[in-house]
């Protein structure tokens, strides 16, 4: 479902991703780890089209978002539509909702301006994902009223709401209370295992990574330094770089 291939990004002088390859297939759920700065929310921002980047491929769906049939990038309008065509969603470390929006307008609103849905079925789609998250009681409220957990549902929810073919969630959980965490992960595993949805997940949760994806994807300075099954990754990483960052998390 996902190609990322010899894909090269560099900010200013920095190089940030190196020539990265990775293969997603449909309905395989791979969580991204690595230190901090490795690259995983460059190469999420790429795949979504959120960056540009300067040689290689990312298609999604067997399509290279953002270019035309000539190689030419269109302009940002024209990847907001393709996008939600190819059904790419995301989730953001902070949420990164519309506050001045209820719940059920952050989930209904993107359907309504990005996707042309009339209000009225985009109001009753917005009112089936908030109850998928266990949110229907709390539909009218802003975000600010909302705990953090409550903030992270709603994202996905509006994430879910186009019925996107690829979920990238880059850190969902890192800016929760600890006692918030659980409720959006038991969201991800539900959407993991009963849903079968393909999913790319950051994130330095490692019983959750283990749990929930199917594979692993170790990422150090921009390039794939490891990968496999979550459980051989994690129990008997082969690479030293892999080896030393379990250790630290631990
Ligand atoms: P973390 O685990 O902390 O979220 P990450 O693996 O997601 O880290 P990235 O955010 O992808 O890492 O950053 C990779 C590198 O690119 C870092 O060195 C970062 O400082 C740099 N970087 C990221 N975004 C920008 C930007 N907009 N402008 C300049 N440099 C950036
Ligand atoms: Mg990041």
């Amino acid at each position: 479902a996902v190609e990322v291939i010899a894909l090269h990004k560099t900010y200013g002088t920095q190089p940030v991703l190196r020539g990265l390859d990775m293969t997603v297939r449909a309905g395989e759920v791979v969580a991204l780890l690595g230190r901090s700065g490795s690259g995983k929310s460059t190469l999420l921002r790429c795949i979504n089209h959120l960056e540009s980047w300067d040689s290689g491929l990312v298609r999604v769906g067997g399509r290279s978002l953002g270019y035309d049939a000539r190689g030419r990038v269109l302009p940002a309008r024209a990847v907001a539509r393709e996008r939600a065509d190819i059904g790419v969603g995301m989730v953001f470390q902070h949420f990164n909702l519309f506050a001045h929006l209820t719940a059920l307008e952050n989930v209904a609103g993107p359907l309504r301006w990005v996707h042309g849905m009339p209000a009225a079925q985009a109001a009753a789609r917005a009112h089936e994902l908030l109850a998928r998250v266990g949110l229907s009681h709390r539909a009218h409220a802003l975000p600010r009223h909302l705990s953090g957990g409550q903030q992270q549902r709603v994202a996905i929810a509006r994430a879910l709401a186009p019925s996107p073919t690829v979920l990238l969630l880059d850190e969902p959980t890192s800016a929760l209370d600890p006692e918030l965490v659980e409720e959006v992960l038991d969201v991800i595993r539900r959407l993991a295992v009963e849903e079968r949805l393909t999913m790319i997940i950051s994130t330095h949760q490692l019983r959750f990574a283990r749990e929930v994806a199917d594979r692993i994807v170790f990422l150090s300075d921009g390039v794939v330094t490891e990968e496999g099954r979550a459980e051989d990754v994690l129990t008997r990483p082969r690479h030293p770089l892999t080896a030393r960052f379990l250790r630290v998390m631990g």
